[in-house]
């Protein structure tokens, strides 16, 4: 029996240490996802700027199909207005072609603030651009530092695990469920050291009684509080 309580302790022991290396772990993935998510953030708003973009040079377009068709308009009176005969006419027609003059006036200047914003938007999308390649340089060098701590994690996890299995192969089955049973329970802490008449996982007083069993190291004893295993460390040791 002392050797299996050796061996349980031992074995909470490595598996502590492996749950150390898997929450380092998770929060290396976790630190690896926030740098990705940090990527798709900047690329999204480069191509919302692009969208922005394609919507006004839509607008553009637009004005400039207008634009055109009153310089038709144009045309096609000015050649009318040649052949006109009465005053009236003549007057009605160039009014018609000033209309059309004013209306184009406008649309230059519409046109005008479209390439502006276009400009605008284009050096933005620039900036934005070299800006991103800055970061996905910064992490993929950060990704790479991530990945090798996550290698090393690894490692270590893979040879506690070894460790583990060569560790469990002394302890009875019913000592096993009633350990992960604990470990469930207890936050992953199922075997502790009795110290100075106290309990080392709830820290409560333990009747003397106790002691006793403890000492001779001959069977499981549980914390009657917390109903942890308890060892005594220089009684195993
Ligand atoms: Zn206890």
């Amino acid at each position: 029996m002392r050797n299996k309580l050796k061996s349980l302790y031992e074995l909470q022991e490595i598996d502590l240490r492996i749950d150390g290396l898997d929450s380092e772990k998770g929060q290396l993935l976790a630190e690896s996802q926030a740098l990705e998510a940090k990527l798709a953030e900047a690329r999204e708003k480069i191509a919302a700027r692009r969208e922005e973009a394609e919507v006004i040079g839509d607008e553009k377009a637009a004005l400039e199909a207008s634009l055109a068709a009153e310089n038709d308009n144009i045309t096609r009176s000015e050649s009318h207005q040649k052949e006109i005969k009465t005053q009236k006419e003549y007057q009605a027609v160039s009014k018609e072609i000033s209309g059309a003059k004013k209306m184009i006036g406008e649309l230059e200047e519409q046109i005008l603030q479209k390439i502006n914003a276009l400009e605008e938007i284009a050096a933005d999308i620039a900036k934005k651009e070299s800006d991103l390649q800055e970061l996905e340089e910064n992490v993929a060098t950060q990704q790479a530092e991530v990945q090798a701590k996550v290698d090393a994690l690894e490692a270590g996890i893979a040879t506690d695990v070894a460790t583990r299995e060569e560790t469990i192969k002394g302890l009875p089955a019913s000592v096993m469920k009633r350990y992960d049973r604990l470990r469930d329970q207890r936050r992953g802490v199922a075997v502790v050291e009795a110290k100075e008449g106290n309990c080392m996982g709830c820290n409560m007083h333990l009747p003397p009684q106790l002691y006793n069993t403890l000492f001779r190291a001959d069977d499981v004893v549980t914390c009657p509080h917390c109903q942890r295993i308890l060892i005594m460390k220089q009684e195993i040791e």
